[in-house]
């Protein structure tokens, strides 16, 4: 049944999780709305043009390997550059490469690690790799939801018997940025899966941006699908109100934002434990270099120093996103982006705190980049922890509304494609 404007589904929010649920609609053949608040689709995936820079909001890769992508997403079409595999690890002015851990950690006992891991910690990453790589080919590692059996990955990696050595100059590091928590407070089923992802792909950078992604999606709307600057402010049964005073009808539903605009959109209607959750922040400072500190698609991250009591300096992790897609600088020069530590207080401004932290590695060149742009994205991921993600609410509320968004299965551009997906074939079993 349609409503009196046409619709089947009014779709609120247009960031990954709305887009992939309208996609999945219009397969199915039923005529979508999507309203979106901002000027553009994307959500939390998006790219800023700052002088002929493509400069992506907060520090973002897209794995190759996501199965959500796969399905719902035209690699060649997105023109992915690939990162090099491994990473550079910074300890105070020393850096050391990793050189695959995810495909070849054998490789590990050949000393390729650098002294970075040891024979014990480079058998049980091999260790973890071939189990992981099994329960995902059981299916036994997906983004449903699951028994409330999880801990932290602090706590699984010290289950499985890795060092406080290698926890500290690659698990923090390394995984502290992907989680945005160097606690590794972090469920560790995201974990497993996410070193899964790594294990069987690449960290990529479309050509276009980050923010290509999601414009793919709604290039597979019909035109005029997608109501941009159109935020609502209440929804009900049938009933999508907006700020413009339009009234918006349709048999089901689908408030596809963040669960905090989900939760004053729907009073009463989402359990209080899940709309209690809290969100993890963090803040991108990018620079314009006359060439590459890191000379290649590389991703460097910063390990403490043994019993150190806060981070050394502003930088969570340093990367190049010109060397791996190289739309992202205008000929003849790079980008450089930084991720900032949340836990850094230091004195005067992050941008000279970060050009002299990175004058260690790579001398004077990085006292010359010329500052673009600080971006600070506070709401970047909900919490992940084990207690937190257990609240997750269902999509289905009932009354023929339904709820999509990474809130509901992990806060990843796979989490949210799947999210929309599931949400849409939820809303087809109703109807
Ligand atoms: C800095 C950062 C780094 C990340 N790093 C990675 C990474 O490396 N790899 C990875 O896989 N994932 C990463 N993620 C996570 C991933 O980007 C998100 O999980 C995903 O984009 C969430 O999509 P979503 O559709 O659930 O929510 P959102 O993108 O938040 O979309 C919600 C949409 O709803 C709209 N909206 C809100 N209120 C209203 C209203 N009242 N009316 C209409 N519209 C409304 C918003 O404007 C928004 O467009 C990162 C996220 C951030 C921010």
């Amino acid at each position: 049944m349609s409503s009196e404007l046409g619709h089947d589904c009014v779709i609120v929010g247009a960031g990954l999780a709305g887009l992939a649920c309208a996609r999945t609609l219009h397969h199915a053949g039923r005529r979508v709305a999507v309203v979106e608040a901002s000027s553009r689709v994307g959500g939390r995936v998006s790219t800023d043009d700052v002088e002929g820079f493509r400069v992506d909001r907060g520090f973002q890769v897209y794995l190759d390997a996501y199965p959500e992508g796969r399905r719902q997403l035209d690699h060649k079409r997105l023109d992915l550059g690939r990162f090099a595999a491994g990473a550079i690890i910074a300890e105070g002015s020393r850096l050391m490469r990793i050189a695959d851990p995810w495909r070849r950690p054998a490789e590990a006992i050949g000393g390729l690690f650098q002294g970075v891991v040891s024979v014990s910690d480079g058998l049980k990453i091999a260790q973890l790799r071939s189990q992981v790589l099994a329960r995902l080919r059981a299916d036994d590692l997906g983004d449903q939801r699951r028994g409330d059996t999880d801990v932290s990955t602090r706590d699984e990696l010290l289950r499985r018997g890795f060092s406080r050595e290698v926890i500290r100059r690659f698990f923090e590091p390394f995984f502290g940025g992907v989680f945005l928590e160097r606690e590794l407070a972090t469920s560790s089923r995201i974990f497993e899966f996410t070193f899964a992802m790594f294990a069987l792909g690449s960290g990529c950078l479309p050509a276009g941006g980050m923010a290509a992604i999601p414009q793919q999606l709604a290039e597979g709307l019909p035109a005029g699908a997608v109501h941009l600057e159109t935020p609502a402010v209440a929804v009900e049964p049938g009933t999508v109100r907006l700020a413009n005073g339009r009234t918006l009808t349709a048999r089901s539903i689908v408030v596809a934002t963040t669960f905090d605009a989900a939760v004053s959109l729907l009073p009463g209607r989402i359990d209080s434990a899940a709309a209690s959750r809290t969100w993890k922040g963090t803040k991108l400072v990018a620079f314009a270099a006359n060439r590459s500190p890191l000379a290649g698609p590389r991703l460097l991250v910063v390990a403490d120093p043994r019993d150190a009591r806060g981070p050394a300096g502003p930088i969570d992790n340093l990367t190049v996103p010109s060397d791996v897609a190289a739309g992202y600088a205008p000929r003849g020069e790079s980008l450089v982006t930084v991720s900032v530590r949340s836990d850094w207080h230091g004195d005067g401004g992050v941008e000279e705190a970060i050009r002299q932290q990175a004058s260690q590695w790579f001398g004077g060149q990085a006292l010359d980049w010329r500052h673009l742009t600080t971006i600070d994205v506070p709401k970047s991921l909900p919490d992940e922890r084990p207690q937190a993600r257990a609240q997750r609410p269902h999509a289905s509320l009932g009354d023929g509304l339904f709820l999509c968004g990474d809130h509901l299965t992990t806060a990843s551009i796979n989490g949210a494609l799947a999210s929309g997906r599931l949400c849409a074939e939820a809303v087809l079993a109703s109807a």
